[in-house]
């Protein structure tokens, strides 16, 4: 399929071919990003006005918009320049008055002559005790009163572009929307009881009523519903397309593994098992795996990422785990590297700061094969980073991993089978709609033993208290973070605080007991703060946001973040599962600078209600909005035009399945529905997806 099906070039024209439209308005209509007869049909009405056509006034409640037919009577131009025009009118059983400001009178006596009738639409207020419609939206001939629209959608509109503009226009383009060949399974179709897409644009234009309106209403359900699945269509094909791609097959015979899970401390819980399972299978399977770890912080997802790691090994190859920043990647070095040992797999760390000699020695180490596992950040995939037979790769913490990215990784990879692992535990619907490509598992359970985190939320003006009680805490052997607030996008201003509030703690608590790191310090002195906090040499760590992420000390058990109250709702849940991750009560003391707003007083209370990711997340969605959540842009997550992700996440599981489904059975799309899909895939602007079939 080359191009863009004929069916569909009416409306894909420019929109000064619809009646109505000039230049002008064109340009204005660029502001609400409608290019095209297609983008306004995708704009649908937010509210409905009831124009159906009355006999009185009698027994409106005011203000309301009334449609009626009236006999014209007496003109009282204005007495003043600015002042009101007013005409007298009379209805079945009562009158009142028509008003116009600026009203011309030769104007309004051709276009309303005393004892004329008339159908007027438009909003009656009381003023004085008196009933008027303040310019009428409608004033027609009684022949014409059908054009009035019985219920009169209302749009959203932007500068230039009026309610009459846009209403015409969409009615313009009504007439030239196409029947489409069905694209829906037919089975879904009819539990729904969902007409065909023709029927349902047209509907969504033209509601009878608020209900109408409604995102379950069957005919915005259903384009809901089609939005929906060519997205899931684009990343089934994504997913087919990668499918394809031969895989490498490593099956492991647990030698390796069966030494580290006897040398563990503890049992891996059954959701760990389980994901190890899922993961060993797709490794064995000889196509390519595409899998998403997700697990709330502290689930242990790095004990799953490393039995993968040693199947590849056990096999004869070797797997590389790439971590977002320096810090991370070099604790999982020195978390796995004990239990490495126990095994004889050789661990080796690659950052941006090996250089010279050194760099060039564990290269050819990695290309030999005598380097089983490499654990970095993304300076794993530089180009000149050769492996001997990479198997598995890892990306640890992406938050932020769009679909294009994944696929980037991939092709680096050559076959290797592909694990991405997040700790951002998001709603199920967003999952879908930004991993729906991968298959994914999930581990829902935390390691046995955790206690509670006792959350608290505090005013900064108690900061000599908490520093008071800190003191004593410290005695008594516990560790804590101190994050210092995120006070603007600026790095430096961000310094300045965590540098004061370092000073300040060393004062109080004493030198050498209180440690800083932050983003802008040299990698050596970082290394060296977070070692000397790992290893329990101080008991304070005081911090910029750069531990959000993964940063793993067991035995710090209190968490300090200043100003949580500007914080998101995700970072805070990270920030807070650092600590709670040992056999000790935790503590997490959200300090707030009074006064609180609205929308910071509802985070601070959700984090001190719940330590469910999952319901944090949710709560977050709901605050927020999908769009705004994971940064659009970045995450390759669409903007949904109709389907609301928040309410629709049912609609949004049978998108998938039925996506996967229709390519299972139809992998060119050429069977007369996949042909029907095709034409929605163009109608959805899926240009993605567009090439995937045209390459494929
Ligand atoms: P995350 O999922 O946030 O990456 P980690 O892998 O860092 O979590 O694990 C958090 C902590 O839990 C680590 O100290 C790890 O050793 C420990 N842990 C992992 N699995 C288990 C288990 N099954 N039982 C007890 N502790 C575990
Ligand atoms: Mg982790």
């Amino acid at each position: 399929m080359s191009g863009r099906p004929e069916i569909l070039f009416p409306l894909f024209s420019a929109v000064e071919t619809l009646q109505g439209v000039g230049p002008k308005t064109a340009q204005n209509f660029t502001q609400m990003a409608i290019e095209t007869p297609r983008d306004l049909l995708f704009s649908l009405p937010y509210s409905v006005v009831d124009r159906r056509l009355r006999t009185t006034l009698n027994g409106v409640d005011f203000p309301g918009v009334v449609t009626v037919e009236v006999t014209i009577g007496e003109h009282r131009p204005a007495r003043n320049r600015g002042g009101a025009y007013r005409i007298h009118v009379t209805d079945a059983e009562t009158d009142f008055q028509l008003v116009f400001f600026h009203g011309r009178s030769r104007y309004l006596e051709a276009q309303v002559p005393e004892g004329a009738r008339r159908v007027v639409s438009g909003k009656v207020e009381l003023f004085d005790g008196l009933a008027q419609m303040v310019h009428p939206d409608y004033m027609v001939p009684l022949v014409e009163a059908s054009e009035i629209p019985g219920f009169e959608p209302v749009y959203n509109l932007t500068q230039g572009i009026t309610q009459k503009t846009m209403f015409k226009s969409v009615r313009s383009t009504l007439t030239r929307v196409p029947e489409l060949e069905e694209w829906i399974d037919p089975a879904q179709l009819a539990k729904e009881n969902w007409q065909e897409w023709h029927q349902s644009i047209l509907s969504a234009h033209n509601p009878s009523g608020l209900d109408d309106l409604d995102a379950q209403s069957p005919s915005r359900a259903r384009l809901a519903y089609d939005e929906l699945f060519a997205h899931q269509l684009t990343l089934a094909l994504a997913r087919q397309m990668e499918r394809k791609t031969r895989g490498i097959s490593s099956r492991g015979n647990g030698i390796l593994q069966a030494p580290v899970l006897a040398a563990l401390p503890y049992k891996p819980t059954s959701a760990q098992s389980l994901a190890i399972a899922e993961i060993s299978a797709d490794l064995e399977a000889d196509r390519r795996m595409n899998r998403l770890l997700q697990g709330d912080v502290g689930s242990g997802k790095t004990l799953v990422a490393f039995m993968g790691l040693l199947v590849v090994v056990e096999a004869g190859g070797q797997g590389v785990m790439m971590a977002p920043t320096e810090i991370l990647a070099r604790q999982h070095l020195e978390g796995l590297r004990p239990l490495a040992e126990d095994a004889g797999v050789v661990l080796e760390l690659l950052t941006g700061r090996d250089k010279g000699a050194e760099r060039r020695a564990k290269l050819a180490a990695l290309k030999r094969g005598d380097i089983h596992i490499l654990v970095g950040t993304h300076a794993v995939f530089q180009q000149d980073v050769e492996f001997n037979d990479l198997r598995l790769a890892i990306v640890d913490e992406q938050h932020r991993f769009g679909v294009r990215q994944r696929m980037e990784l991939a092709e680096k990879g050559r076959g290797a089978d592909v694990l991405v692992m997040t700790a951002t535990p998001i709603p199920r619907s967003l999952a879908l709609a930004q991993y729906g490509d991968m298959d994914v598992s999930v581990l829902d359970e935390k390691p046995p033993g955790r206690k509670p985190i006792k959350t608290a939320v505090i005013s900064t003006e108690r900061m000599d208290e908490v520093i008071s009680h800190l003191r004593h805490a410290i005695a008594e052997g516990r560790q804590c973070y101190w994050v210092c607030p995120l006070v603007e996008e600026s790095e430096v201003m961000d310094l300045t605080a965590a540098e004061e509030r370092f000073k300040r703690l060393r004062a109080v608590l004493g030198e050498g007991v209180v440690g800083l790191v932050h983003g802008q310090m040299p990698s050596k002195d970082k290394d060296s703060a977070m070692a000397a906090f790992q290893s329990g040499e101080t008991s304070v760590l005081v911090a910029t946001t750069v531990i959000e992420v993964g940063v793993n000390v067991p035995n710090a058990s209190i968490m300090v973040i200043e100003r949580a109250e500007i914080f998101g709702l995700a970072q805070l849940h990270q920030l807070r599962g650092r600590v709670g991750r040992g056999s000790a009560e935790s503590t997490c003391l959200l300090m707030y600078q009074a006064p609180l707003k609205e929308g910071g007083r509802k985070r601070l209370e959700v984090l001190r209600e719940t330590e469910d990711g999952f319901v944090i997340s949710e709560t977050d969605l709901q605050m927020r909005g999908a769009g705004d959540m994971i940064g659009t842009a970045q995450s390759g997550l669409p903007r949904f035009q109709i389907a609301d992700l928040e309410r629709q996440a049912g609609l949004m599981a049978v998108a998938q399945s039925d996506a996967r489904a229709l390519l299972a059975i139809d992998p060119g799309l050429e069977s007369p529905r996949g042909r029907a899909a095709r034409v929605l895939l163009w109608l959805m602007r899926q240009d993605q997806a567009i090439r995937l079939i045209s390459v494929g």
